[in-house]
């Protein structure tokens, strides 16, 4: 689950980490009443106006401007409010922009003395460990600097059975040139963003930029984090972050049925029991030339309910040229199942796509008989190939 930088800011600030402060505005109204609050709080005399939307980039999209008094504040507010913002990270069409963050300026005017730096803390799947990513090179796109100077990008590995230590922390403190009080600074500021990582079961806290201000204090100017959905149970108070209007519509109703349903970018859907049997059937659909539209495991459970679900579910992804039906009958019978497509495919009318319909294990002979009686426009077919082939034939 995604968080908005403010979310993240607030609980990066309950661990201790040190914040570019701010507070959250819907209008240009409660902007400009938020920039005085700030401003009353830590005596800020600029702001900056940030676009909160779960996607990074936004400066570059003009999402994130500096107001240097209240009534620029109130312009800056009112032209992001309600925009549509593209980033290098938003869907091409970009986000629409509901809510600003109003914070503090950070970069005090003239200072020469700041500095920006990149840190990030996920999990490393090849080592099965925690990674600390860090960089000189702040601020900046960072897939662009990992892609031109490899080697300015750092890591420091940590085993979770025995967590950061203190010389870890100096060594990145060093690493990245930090002296004097702000090395102090830095070294605090990573341990406590190491302990927010880890204590609210997070996938990833990336912060770019980490700022040294000209006063050597060393602040989280972005946060982009994303929780582990699987804990959340644990963390009842970070579920309520969730922003549904920031995910994809189509998902979020999957997820309220129960299915276990991920959006792509292909032409074929499919509607598969189990998820390994989900991924061998996208990679066959891709065999066969097509590009899989999602990855949907209706569970264990396919009755005629949660089949036509899936159905509508899948029908509602515009770019759907074709679905496959993959189903395996263990516990489930194929002919209760097809049952199941046939009365949904009758409930929904009007499918203009072919449905190809591959049935396997208990009862598979009546339920391919059940589907080619039926009278609809839906192919059957006993092995996985015979399938394949005819996406192949209806994408044609
Ligand atoms: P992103 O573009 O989505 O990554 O948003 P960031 O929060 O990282 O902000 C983008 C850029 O805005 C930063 O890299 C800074 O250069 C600039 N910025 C952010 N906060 C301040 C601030 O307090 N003062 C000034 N002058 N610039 C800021
Ligand atoms: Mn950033």
């Amino acid at each position: 689950m995604n968080l908005h930088e403010y979310q993240g800011k607030s609980i990066l600030s309950n661990y201790g980490v040190r914040v570019q402060r701010g507070l959250v505005a819907y209008n240009a109204d409660e902007a400009v009443d938020q920039a005085k609050r700030l401003s009353q709080e830590t005596g800020t005399k600029w702001w900056v106006v940030k676009a909160q939307i779960h996607a990074g980039g936004r400066g570059k999209g003009g999402g994130v401007k500096l107001a240097k008094n209240i009534d620029e504040v109130r312009e800056k507010a009112d032209a992001i409010i309600g925009m549509m913002l593209i980033s290098p990270q938003t869907p091409p069409q970009g986000k629409k922009v509901h809510k600003v963050l109003i914070a503090e300026d950070v970069y005090y005017p003239g200072a020469s003395e700041t500095k920006e730096y990149y840190m990030s803390v996920l999990l490393d799947r090849a080592s099965g460990k925690n990674v600390i990513v860090y960089s000189t090179e702040g601020g900046m796109d960072i897939e662009e600097v990992a892609e031109h100077h490899p080697d300015k990008i750092h890591k420091e590995v940590i085993d979770p059975r025995v967590g950061l230590r203190p010389f870890q922390c100096n060594k990145i403190a060093t690493a990245l040139g930090v002296t004097g009080a702000a090395k102090k600074e830095m070294g605090k500021f990573i341990a406590s963003l190491y302990k927010a990582y880890e204590g609210c079961d997070a996938a990833m806290f990336e912060i770019n930029p980490v700022l040294k201000t000209s006063d050597d204090k060393i602040i989280a100017v972005d946060a982009k984090v994303r929780l582990d959905g699987n804990a959340l149970y644990r963390h009842p108070d970070y579920a309520e972050m969730r922003d549904k209007t920031e995910e994809d519509p189509i998902e979020v109703e999957a997820g309220e049925a129960g299915l276990n349903y991920v959006r792509l970018d292909g032409n074929v859907g499919c509607m598969v029991n189990g998820a390994g049997l989900a991924m061998a059937t996208m990679d066959i659909i891709k065999l066969s030339g097509g590009e899989p539209a999602n990855f949907l495991d209706v569970g264990g459970t396919a009755d005629a309910a949660r089949v036509e679900k899936a159905f509508r579910i899948i029908l509602k992804d515009e770019r759907v040229k074709a679905i496959l039906v993959n189903i395996f009958g263990g516990i489930v019978r194929c002919d209760r199942v097809a049952q199941g497509i046939v009365d949904a495919y009758k409930n929904i009318g009007d499918i203009k796509v072919p449905i190809i319909v591959r049935l396997q294990g208990t009862n598979a002979i009546e339920a391919k008989e059940l589907i080619d009686k039926s009278g609809l426009k839906v192919l059957s077919a006993v092995a996985l190939q015979e399938a394949a082939d005819r996406v192949k034939e209806v994408l044609k």
